[in-house]
C-alpha cells in the first residue's frame, strides 16, 4: 500500500484553517450586500408573486430496501444557523408569508405530483400507483430545522404528523441541528405515528474530527454536546442519521478521504456505545455521505471563482469537488473495515435546492471518454452506489468498481496520484 500524501499534521492544519477564515469573512461581507441590493431591487419592482403552496424541490430517490419521497418545503424562515462553509441551501428558501395550511398544502400537492396517493384498505394505507410500492420512506431535506419552530411551526409540524400517521411510509426522517431537537417535542411527535413507523432524527455532524468540523466546515457543534443528543433521541426510540460531508473547503482529496473514514469508524463506535448506553438494541445509525456541492452564490463558490484566477497563476485551488473514485473508496473500505457492518451506510448524490452548479465527479481523461463512447465513469460509480444503498450487496458493488476502474484507467490512475494511496479494492 502506498503512502497518504498531502495530508498535514493537526498543527499545520489548524494554523492554515485558521488563516483561511478571512476568505469566509470577505465572502459573508460580500455576499450581505449583495443580498441588500436585491432586496432593494425587489421592493423597487414589486415582490413578484409567489405560489406558496408549491415546496420547493420534490424526488423520488433510493434507500436501504427501496426508495424514498424527498421534499424540501418552503417554510417560514431560513435555516436560523446559516454558518456551514459547504452550504447555501437556506438561499431564499423560505418566506415569512407562508402559513401552516401552505405548508400542509405544499405536502399534499408535492405527494400527488409524484402520484403517491393514498388508499385505505383492509391492510392498511397503501400507495394507489403499484409501482411506487417500494416507496416506504420519507425524507423532509428542507433548508435548516424541522424542529425548529421558527423555521417550522409547530402547528404545521403537528399537521403533517397526523396525515404522516395514515400513510403508507415506514420510516419518516427530518432534519434538525442539534440545538433545536428538543426531546419533548421529538417524543410528542413519535406518539402521533402508528408503531410500525419509525422517526429518523438527521443531523449534519459533517465531520468526527473536531478541527476540520470546526475550521473547514464551521459547524458549530462540539462533539460531547452531538453525543448527548443522539443519546437522548435514541432513548425516546428515534433512530439517527448522520450526514458526513465528503471534502469541506480547504482540505486535499486524500485528508477528505481519511476524514470520512475516521468519521465511520467514530460513528460505528458511537452507535454500539448509544445501544449499550439506553439498551435500545434497535437503534438504528446511518451515515449518510454528501459528497460535496456547490451552488450559485455560495461560500465554495466563491472559493471555485478565486481558484479560477489562482489556476491563471499556477497555483494550487482553494477548492475543488471531491472525485467519485473517492466517494467510492470511503464506501469499499468501511465495508472492508467492518464499520458497514455496525451503521447503516448510504450514499447521498450531489442534488439539491437551489440545484447545483458544480458536482463531485471524475475528471475523465479525454481517451477514457472515447473508449466510453463519451459516457462518464461517474455517472457508472453513481449508480453502483446508489444501488448498494439498497441491496447492501459489497460484492456487486466491488465488482461495479473494478468494471469502471478496468474501463476508465487513465481516470482512475491521475485520481490515486491525488490521493496519493492505493484503498481497499479501489486499486486492485
Ligand atoms: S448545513 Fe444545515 S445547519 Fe448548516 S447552514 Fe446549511 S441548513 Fe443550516
Amino acid at each position: 500500500m502506498k503512502e497518504i500524501v498531502m495530508i498535514r499534521d493537526k498543527a499545520e492544519l489548524a494554523r492554515e484553517l485558521t488563516e483561511n477564515q478571512y476568505f469566509y469573512a470577505e465572502w459573508r461581507k460580500r455576499s450581505q450586500h449583495e443580498r441588500h441590493q436585491r432586496h432593494q431591487e425587489m421592493l423597487a419592482r414589486g415582490r413578484p408573486p409567489e405560489d406558496l403552496n408549491r415546496a420547493n424541490w420534490h424526488g423520488i430517490a433510493t434507500t436501504r430496501g427501496g426508495r424514498r419521497f424527498q421534499i424540501g418545503l418552503k417554510v417560514l424562515n431560513e435555516c436560523e444557523y446559516s454558518g456551514c462553509f459547504n452550504c447555501f441551501l437556506y438561499h431564499e428558501a423560505a418566506c415569512t408569508a407562508v402559513t401552516p395550511e401552505n405548508i400542509l398544502a405544499q405536502f399534499d400537492n408535492a405527494l400527488a405530483a409524484n402520484r403517491l396517493d393514498v388508499v385505505v384498505g383492509k391492510q392498511g394505507p397503501r400507495w394507489g400507483d403499484p409501482g411506487n410500492a417500494d416507496v416506504d420512506q420519507i425524507d423532509f431535506n428542507g433548508s435548516g430545522s424541522f424542529l425548529n419552530h421558527n423555521e417550522t411551526p409547530r402547528e404545521a409540524q403537528l399537521m403533517i404528523f397526523r396525515r404522516l400517521a395514515a400513510m403508507p411510509f415506514r420510516n419518516i426522517l427530518i432534519e434538525s441541528r442539534i440545538e433545536y431537537a428538543e426531546i419533548d417535542q421529538v417524543r410528542r411527535l413519535r406518539g402521533i405515528l402508528r408503531p410500525d413507523q419509525t422517526l429518523t432524527v438527521a443531523i449534519g455532524l459533517e465531520s468526527a474530527d473536531d478541527v476540520i468540523r470546526e475550521l473547514a466546515i464551521h459547524k458549530g457543534y462540539d462533539l460531547k454536546d452531538f453525543e448527548v443528543c443522539v443519546e437522548a433521541l435514541a432513548g425516546v426510540g428515534a433512530d439517527v442519521l448522520v450526514y458526513a460531508l465528503v471534502r469541506p473547503a480547504f482540505i486535499t482529496e486524500a485528508e477528505a478521504f481519511e476524514d470520512s473514514l475516521n468519521t465511520g469508524r467514530y460513528l460505528a463506535r458511537l452507535a454500539e456505545r448509544v445501544r449499550a448506553a439506553t439498551g435500545n438494541r434497535d437503534f438504528d445509525l446511518t451515515m449518510k455521505l454528501e459528497p460535496a456541492f456547490i451552488q450559485e452564490g455560495g461560500f465554495l463558490h466563491f472559493l471555485l471563482q478565486l481558484s479560477e484566477i489562482a489556476a491563471v497563476e499556477g497555483e494550487e485551488p482553494l477548492y475543488e469537488t471531491p472525485w467519485s473514485f473517492t466517494v467510492a473508496g470511503i464506501v469499499e473500505t468501511l465495508i472492508a473495515e467492518g464499520v458497514a457492518d455496525l451503521i447503516n451506510l448510504q450514499i447521498g448524490r450531489s442534488t439539491d435546492f437551489p440545484p447545483p452548479i458544480a458536482v463531485t465527479r471524475n475528471r475523465d481523461h479525454e481517451e477514457d471518454l472515447r473508449a466510453n463512447g463519451g459516457r462518464g465513469s461517474s455517472e457508472r460509480l453513481d449508480e453502483a452506489l446508489q444501488d448498494y444503498n439498497v441491496d447492501h450487496d459489497a460484492g456487486r458493488l466491488a465488482a461495479a468498481v473494478r468494471d469502471v476502474i478496468r474501463a476508465y484507467p487513465r481516470t482512475h490512475a491521475a485520481w490515486l496520484a491525488k490521493v496519493g494511496r492505493s484503498c481497499a479494492t479501489v486499486a486492485a
